[in-house]
């Protein structure tokens, strides 16, 4: 026995631990120095830039062997990934659909990261503080206490996970026993035209099949259209199928609109279905004063799966799931294993989180979303969304007070869809001139929106999903997409112009 507590001599063992504590601390105090020039000056900076060739042949360098210095990697890291973002945390970023991230989270992310917790559970403060945040979204969310929710990576997966529970439930067999197959009528998911792609994903992930997802038309302002969404259920009821679950998305990522949240319950109550909303965009909005009355009923729904990633701006990634139903969220996903079993004290003697989603190990994602909202209050929070949607809105003035631009969809909350016209352009030329302003605007570094197609009509995309956009970073856009579109049309009638007189004298030559 004795034996065992002879000390092994130290270079026996190796760990990943620096040999110098203190020239570690100084290379860190640099990192954070750097970060605070980067994240105050962002601004300064193009909103995206090309990478050279210099630059992307770097990610072509093999599997390192031997050893770097860290300062070293660190300087690699300053000099070809800093420079290159996506973009998103710059005030003119409004392409698809991001939050901005803010400089508390990243400080959570790296504490979460050395305090190295896995949140699967278990008892510790980091879990603890896992359920709390949870429970705030609840609160957020006019849910009741009893609910459950879990935090996942994003709004995808939080879809995911409501949808599992929600098959589950409906299914009328024990689909985790004996899968889809034992179904006696195949299931019906609702949802409108403009459903996020993520829907599609989970319900091949589910094993239902793209098919079985019905898309169901929008009016005029892009919300489902509730008389459509009945004859639809009807109708496959009739054909013996079994209308399970009706999704409603509060604010879409096309143009942000917000399906009549209120009617889809009272449907979803009358008809026996589940009701899920895609609050990934907008289930936040219950918490801004101006625009709260836009989501009311969510707090009716089963589940909905909100995105804290966006309008909460915490650094990528954190998405939330809850369920009404505690008890369903957990027979959903349930499954402990001898070696997981609780104990009465220690360790293991709390619930394992992981038993309402899918990832086994889960990171502490929680922390990051708890520091802001310690930092800041809700309140803030609330009042940046109702900025945000304020900012859509004077955009959408502006534009209208421009012959050349047109708004292609009605402004609902923070999405302006857009477009430059110019006199005589097929719908094709028009597409690709606009097209050519996005990427001017992108290439010159001036802003970044993203483009999309709204009841067949193709126009440029603004998502206001950003703390640091200002009014006047709006006045810029207008601006620079006149002058673009004035250059590019010019340059088209010009083209034209040569092909007409080009074909003419081809004609006289003939
Ligand atoms: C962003 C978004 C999603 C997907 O969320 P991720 O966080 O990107 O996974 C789903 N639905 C809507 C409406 C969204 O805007």
């Amino acid at each position: 026995m004795d034996a065992l507590r002879i000390p092994m001599p130290a270079a026996a063992e190796e760990t990943l631990d620096p040999a110098d504590w203190t020239e570690v601390q100084a290379l860190s105090h640099q990192v954070i120095d750097d970060a605070i020039d980067y994240l105050r000056d962002v601004r300064e900076r193009p909103v995206w830039r090309e990478m050279p060739t210099g630059v992307k042949a770097t990610f072509d360098a093999s599997l390192p062997h031997s050893a770097t210095p860290l300062a070293e990697v660190y300087r690699q890291v300053a000099q070809n990934v800093m420079p290159y973002p996506m973009g998103n945390i710059h005030p003119r970023f409004w392409s698809w659909y991001m939050g901005s991230s803010n400089f508390t989270g990243a400080l959570a992310d790296f504490l979460a990261a050395v305090q190295g917790s896995n949140l699967g559970g278990g008892n510790h403060a980091a879990a603890r503080l896992d359920s709390q945040v949870v429970n705030w979204c609840k609160e957020m969310m006019g849910f009741p206490a009893s609910a459950s929710g879990t935090l996942a990576s994003g709004g995808s997966m939080a879809n995911l996970i409501a949808l599992t529970v929600a098959r589950n439930v409906k299914a009328g067999v024990d689909v985790r026993e004996d899968g889809i197959a034992a179904l006696d009528k195949p299931l019906r998911f609702y949802g409108s035209d403009q459903l996020h792609s993520c829907h599609r994903k989970a319900m091949e992930a589910l094993g239902l099949g793209n098919r079985a997802l019905r898309r169901v038309a929008t009016t005029a302002d892009l919300r489902i259209d509730l008389a459509a969404l009945k004859q639809a259920i009807a109708k496959d009821r009739a054909a013996g199928l079994r209308p399970a679950c009706v999704i409603g998305t509060a604010g879409t990522v096309n143009t942000g609109a917000i399906d009549d949240l209120e009617a889809l319950a009272s449907l979803a109550a009358e008809e026996d279905l589940w009701f899920h909303v895609d609050g990934c965009i907008g289930a936040l909005i219950a918490i801004a004063p101006e625009n709260a009355y836009r989501v009311a009923g969510i707090e009716h729904a089963d589940s909905v799966a909100l995105d804290p990633h966006k309008w909460l701006h915490a650094p990528f990634e954190v998405g939330c799931a809850l369920v009404r139903d505690a008890k369903a969220h957990h027979q959903a996903f349930a499954v402990t294993p001898e070696y997981l079993q609780a104990t009465p004290r220690g360790l293991a003697s709390a619930d394992w989180l992981y038993e309402y989603g899918l990832q086994t190990t889960r990171g502490f994602r929680a922390l990051k979303v708890w520091m802001a909202l310690k930092e800041h209050g809700i309140e803030k929070f609330g009042r940046l969304i109702d900025q945000n949607i304020a900012q859509a809105r004077y955009l959408s003035g502006l534009i209208e007070a421009y012959p050349e631009l047109e708004l292609v969809a009605p402004t609902s909350i923070n999405i302006v869809c857009y477009r430059y016209r110019a006199e005589g352009l097929e719908d094709e030329t028009l597409k690709a001139l606009n097209v050519e302003i996005m990427l001017r605007l992108q290439e010159e570094g001036i802003a970044a929106l993203s483009d999309t197609t709204v009841h067949g009509e193709h126009c440029l995309r603004v998502a206001i999903n950003n703390h640091r956009t200002r009014r006047e970073d709006l006045d810029l856009l207008v601006a620079e997409t006149l002058r673009l579109g004035e250059e590019l049309a010019g340059a088209t009638a010009m083209a034209k112009g040569v092909a007409h007189e080009e074909a003419t004298r081809d004609v006289r030559n003939q």
